[in-house]
Order: C-alpha cells, then sequence, then structure tokens
C-alpha cells in the first residue's frame, strides 16, 4: 500500500472513498479537520445521529458529485483521549471497512491532533491501515474465483506535512517484514520446510545488498556438532538447516544484535505425540523464525542503520523409528549433555544449539531470541502478551519500551535462580523439562544455560504469534508481531 500526500481538499483526485475524521463531543460530533466545502454534504447526515464519533465508528455514506462516490466517517472517540495506538484501532477499522466494499484507493483527510506529533498520527493511521490490508487467500482456489479478495493499494493523505508522509512511508516498509512473516506462518508446513526457510533467507540477500545468507546443511550441522538439532531432527525425512542471515546497515560499527528464532517447521510432540486438538495449529512453529526473517526484510528495505544477524535453527520434530527418544541423553553444540524429558519440548533444545553458536562465532554485543516455546506463557498472559525472559536488565527495559511503542507489548517474568532444580537429571548435565508449574520459566532457565555472559532476552511469543481469532488489527493465524517490536528495539539503541 502507497502513501501520498496533497495539500488541500480542492486539489484531490478520484479515488473508491474519501475518509473524514470526527471527534466525539458531549453533543454529538466535530470534525477532526477542516471541511472546507464538505460541511454543506455533510450536514443532512450527521443531524441524524446515526454516526456518533465513537472510537471505531465508521459510517460509510453515499454521495453525488464529488471525486469519490462513497464517503466515511470516521470516528476517533473523545480529544482528551486520543492516542497513537487508538489512532492504529481507528484506522485498522476504517481498512476492514474499505476491504469489505472492495476499495483500492482512498483519500484520507488527515486529522488534526494537537496532543500528538504528526508523525506519531500518521504512523497510527498508517499502521492501522496496512496491519488490516492483509489476506491470505492463496490456497482458496474455487471460491477465490467468485469472489476475489481486494485489497487497498493507495492512500492520499489531505492536509499532511512532509514528516507525516514520511512516517507512513516508513511504516508501509516496515509492514512488508509483517506481511512476510505471516505468509511464511500461514503457509502450509509441507510448503514451509526447513530448506524453503534457507532458500528464502538467500533470497532475501540477493534482493538486498548488504544481506549475506550462510545456510547449513546437514552434513556441515554434523561437522559442527550441532547434537540437539541433530537429535530433534532423526525423525523427520527432511534435513535440518541452519539458517545465518546477516545484515550489515552499519558496517563501521562493532555493535551486533542477533535475533535467533525458533524454526520447528511442524511439531508433532515427537514420541510424546501431540493429541488431536493439539497439533492442528502446529504449522506456526516456526514463527519465531519468521520474525527473524522478517526483522531482516523490514531493516533491509527501511536501510536502518545497525547491525543484526538472524538466527535459525530448522528441523520438523516428527515421529519414526529412528526419533530421538524421551529418557536418553544427547549432547549439545557446547558439549553439555541433555536428558529427554519430553520430546515435545524441542524448541529449547534446538534454540540452545543455536545460542550456544551466536554466542561463541557471531560476536553479539546482545541476543534476542524469539520462540513460541510453552504453553505454559499462553496460560499466564493468553494471547495478548509476549512472555520476556533476561539475564540483562538494561536490554530488558529497552524492549518493554519497544513494545510499548508498538503496542507487541512484553511483560517480564522471573529466571530467579530457584526454579532452575526442576531441571536436574540424575544422569546428564540438565534435563529439559522440568515439573508442570512455572513451565515458561523453566524452559528460559534451560536457554539460558547455553547463552554465556553475553546480554540476552528470551520472547515466548507462544500466545501472541498466532490467533485463534482476529483482534483489532491482528488478522486470525499469523500475527508476524515481534517484527515491528525489533525494528523499534534496534532503531532505539
Ligand atoms: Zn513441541
Amino acid at each position: 500500500m502507497d502513501f501520498t500526500s496533497i495539500s488541500t481538499l480542492a486539489q484531490r483526485k478520484s479515488a473508491d472513498l474519501l475518509a473524514v475524521p470526527f471527534w466525539k463531543i458531549k453533543k454529538g460530533v466535530q470534525p477532526a479537520a477542516e471541511l472546507g466545502k464538505l460541511k454543506e454534504l455533510l450536514k443532512v447526515p450527521l443531524k441524524t445521529n446515526d454516526f456518533k464519533g465513537k472510537e471505531g465508528e465508521v459510517l460509510i455514506i453515499y454521495v453525488d458529485g464529488q471525486k469519490e462516490s462513497r464517503i466515511a466517517l470516521v470516528g476517533l472517540g473523545e480529544k482528551k483521549k486520543i492516542s497513537l495506538e487508538k489512532l492504529r484501532r481507528a484506522y485498522s477499522k476504517l481498512a476492514k471497512s474499505c476491504l469489505s466494499k472492495k476499495v483500492r484507493d482512498v483519500n484520507l483527510l488527515f486529522p488534526e491532533i494537537s496532543n500528538l506529533e504528526e508523525q506519531q498520527t500518521s504512523l497510527g493511521i498508517a499502521e492501522g491501515m496496512l496491519l488490516s490490508n492483509y489476506v491470505f487467500d492463496k490456497l482458496k482456489k474455487d471460491s477465490i474465483k467468485e469472489e476475489p479478495t481486494v485489497l487497498l493499494r493507495k492512500a492520499v493523505l489531505i492536509g499532511a506535512g512532509k514528516k507525516a508522509l514520511a512516517a507512513a512511508k516508513n511504516a508501509a516498509d516496515i509492514c512488508l517484514g509483517v506481511y512476510f512473516a505471516r505468509d511464511l506462518v500461514n503457509s502450509n508446513a509441507d510448503d514451509v520446510t526447513p530448506q524453503t526457510l534457507g532458500q528464502h533467507a538467500r533470497s532475501l540477500a540477493k534482493k538486498f545488498k548488504n544481506v549475506k545468507a550462510t545456510v547449513f546443511d546437514k552434513k556441515r550441522i554434523v561437522k559442527e556438532k550441532m547434537g540437539l538439532l541433530l537429535a530433534v531432527n532423526r525423525g523427520s525425512v527432511r534435513d535440518p538447516a541452519f539458517i545465518i542471515l546477516e545484515y550489515k546497515g552499519d558496517p563501521k560499527s562493532k555493535d551486533h544484535t542477533v535475533v535467533v528464532g525458533k524454526g520447528i517447521t511442524y511439531d508433532t510432540g515427537g514420541l510424546n505425540l501431540k493429541p488431536t486438538g493439539s497439533m492442528e495449529t502446529m504449522k506456526c512453529d516456526m514463527s519465531g523464525a519468521a520474525v527473524a526473517l522478517g526483522t531482516i526484510y523490514a531493516a533491509a528495505t527501511v536501510k536502518l542503520k545497525k547491525n543484526v544477524t538472524a538466527v535459525i535453527p530448522s528441523t520438523e520434530n516428527s515421529i519414526s523409528a529412528m526419533s530421538y527418544k524421551p529418557g536418553d541423553v544427547y549432547t549439545s553444540y557446547t558439549g553439555k549433555t541433555v536428558e529427554i524429558g519430553n520430546t515435545d519440548a524441542e524448541g529449547r533444545l534446538v534454540l540452545a544449539d543455536a545460542l550456544a553458536y551466536a554466542n561463541k562465532k557471531l560476536k553479539p554485543t546482545r541476543i534476542i531470541d524469539f520462540a513460541t516455546l510453552t504453553g505454559a506463557v499462553i496460560i499466564s498472559l493468553g494471547e495478548e502478551t509476549t512472555g520476556l525472559m533476561s539475564n540483562d536488565e538494561k536490554l530488558e527495559n529497552a524492549i518493554k519500551k519497544a513494545g510499548e511503542a508498538t503496542f507487541e507489548r512484553v511483560w517480564s517474568l522471573p529466571l530467579f535462580e530457584e526454579y532452575k532444580k526442576q531441571l536436574k537429571s540424575d544422569i546428564a548435565d540438565i534435563k529439559n523439562v522440568g515439573q508442570r508449574g512455572a513451565g515458561a520459566i523453566t524452559a528460559a532457565l534451560f536457554l539460558q544455560e547455553f547463552v554465556g555472559k553475553t546480554p540476552w532476552a528470551h520472547l515466548d511469543i507462544a500466545g501472541t504469534a498466532y490467533l485463534s481469532s482476529a483482534r483489532r488489527y491482528h488478522p486470525k493465524n499469523g500475527t508476524g508481531v515481534g517484527v515491528r517490536l525489533m525494528i523499534e528495539f534496534l532503531h532505539n539503541i
């Protein structure tokens, strides 16, 4: 979706719809921008009181003799309560109305909001529309012929300044990374294999000149002695892949963020097989990998002046006669031995090898991992909030701040020593699962064993990466949550 701007209503060209913002006031509504000649036209519709200007309210009226045949009255709620997030929600509703009417091009009267900077106003409008302007329909064949999807392709911001337009364009570029992540998550597990993820990394390296891809095949992974990744892979007919995708936006700086993403392309649970009802969504278990790749996509698109590398350990967790076994002990990349308490706790195993490799070989200033890691985090925080666990307070606070700004919110859980007892093994250095309580925390404590002293943060996106129903500007299924969070975080450091 493209954004352009013009100064006045009179300059606008034909479009499918004109969006006009309103505040809710005590007695009715108040325009949130100069209406000019529209005032007369809107007199009758507003007089009916059908439209109250409430936050998220959208009323479409049909008019004659204008550059557009539809005018959408967009409610922003009360002036004093407006915020970046409220704008996202209001304009998300507008975008959804547009999609339902197959509107392609909109003229958008830019609201004047005194308590927000114009870039913030623009960001809220753009993100609300962009994040809602998405469908995943490539697996629909017959039904799509009858009812083809039409997405918004152009918005003209009327009365927006240069900075506002730049903010909207920047948001559109970042959202390309979000769409990319959503598509990866939503596609068939048989189409998004470890090898496909490797190909995507290579394509990104081809597309952007300061991006470099390295993909380890099974032979190389054996040579590197990534014993936990290999253990999880044993039940799969598909080879594992270990992907390193480097983006150098600031070659002169040594500052280097490594984003590790869990890339389990399908999780059956292994020999501790998941039951019916728990397996159907498990193509989403590579959402961490999608966030890592989407972050590189977005960073390279907006030419972010930071260095960031995505690291993805990828395999299916399948079952076969060769599957790795509960009760057996496997040796990790660092040499630490791990007793398998449950083969469905595979994410932390592949991540352990990836974190250890990143720590040893990639000279990271900080490591941040994204993983759909535990059901326990969904019990704690539901689908609203990502679980954050870290060994570094400064890093933790910076991620929280980025979470507030993007509304991809995170909440900290503690890594108290005492929980670690649960991971004690009688026969190996450590066990991969603890007891039932504090499952999100013990998973993180397991990971912590493999990051050395590097500042590290673990984001458990099991609840936020894949939604059971659409909410606000997040679609059902893959959300791409984590990409905007990372770009904001990287921008701030
Ligand atoms: Zn699992």
